[in-house]
């Protein structure tokens, strides 16, 4: 069998012309423009180039972007205020804070700061325990965008085994929390997993999140199971740069019934779903419907 290739590309494509779609409507029909605030401390170089992109897919989208980027020794008090006077601006509608912080910063303080309404990047705890309670929330932007494929892929979720590799905040729980939510029954795997194969095999969604390149391999996969790689491992190869994901791409490949690949997978669904988690701020926060297939 050769899996079937979940484009995550096209996908994110589609999901930003949506997104695109119902600002203009948004813009026209209620005279709104929704914001996205972007906060960069520091000089880190591949902080510097998502928050880049960040922008120019905001704009792109018809959306107003509010960049600030501050010097690396930024003081905790002036952060917190400029994310005060960002809570309170009615232009601003999401808030990112690019992470990470520099070391002196305290993370947890800083996107606790931010009004959960416009915590687009879902990381704020009353976001994370309204998902964890099945209630209306913001959803952290990668596991949203692993949703979506899943569900345009299966149509409903319900009753299949999944499988999520990793537990971390921004992924694996948010992931879990996602289709369990969806009705999957769900296995969490983590560094300390027993015979961590036999678990993957029985997974027919099996997403990889684990930042180790190519550990996840195809006997790992049930013959037709939905693999998706949320990994992102810059490597060297054969004296070459080279991005690949958590799963071995041409073993699992060769057994799953579909996949997503490293890079063009994951990766572009996740500026993809800031945008829309933007959006439905900005429908929330006016007391409108919210965007359909665009929120979990
Ligand atoms: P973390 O390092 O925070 O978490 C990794 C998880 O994998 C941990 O829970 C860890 O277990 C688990 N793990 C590590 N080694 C093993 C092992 N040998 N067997 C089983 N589980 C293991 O990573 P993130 O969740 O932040 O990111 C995961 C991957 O996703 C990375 O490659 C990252 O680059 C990528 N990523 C991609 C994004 C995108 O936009 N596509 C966005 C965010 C991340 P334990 O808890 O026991 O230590």
């Amino acid at each position: 069998m050769t899996a079937k290739v979940i484009d995550g590309k096209a996908f994110a494509a589609g999901v930003r012309a949506q997104v695109a779609e119902h600002v203009a409507r948004l813009k026209e029909e209620n005279g709104l423009t929704p914001g996205l605030a972007v906060v960069l401390v520091g000089e880190d170089p591949a902080s510097k180039v998502y928050v880049k992109n960040k922008h120019a897919s905001t704009i792109e989208v018809g959306m107003a972007s509010f960049e600030h980027r501050l010097d690396a020794s930024t003081g905790e008090a002036e952060l917190l205020a400029l994310i005060d006077q960002l809570n309170a601006d009615p232009k601003v509608h999401g808030i990112l804070v690019q992470l990470p912080l520099p070391g002196h910063l305290n993370s947890e303080l800083v996107i606790n700061r931010i009004d959960p309404a416009k915590d687009v990047d879902g990381f704020h705890i009353s976001n994370v325990g309204r998902l964890g309670t099945g209630q209306k929330s913001m959803v952290p932007c990668t596991p949203l965008g692993c949703l979506m494929m899943l569900r345009d892929h299966h149509g409903k979720l319900a009753g299949l085994n999944a499988v999520v590799v990793g537990r971390s905040n921004i992924v694996g729980k948010p992931m879990a929390q996602l289709l369990l939510g969806d009705s999957c029954t769900v296995t969490i795997a983590h560094s300390r997993t027993k015979d961590l194969a036999e678990v993957c095999k029985r997974a027919d969604i099996l997403v990889a999140a684990v930042g180790r390149p190519e550990m996840i391999t195809g006997d790992m996969v049930r013959p037709g199971a939905t693999v998706i790689d949320v990994g992102i491992n810059r490597i060297e190869r054969d004296g070459k740069a080279k991005l690949v994901g958590d799963v071995h791409y041409d073993s699992a490949a060769a057994v799953a019934g579909a996949i997503t690949p490293v890079p063009g997978g994951v990766g572009p669904m996740t500026i993809a779903c800031l945008l829309a988690n933007t959006l439905t701020a900005c429908c929330r926060a006016n007391g409108l419907a919210e965007p359909e297939g665009l929120t979990a």
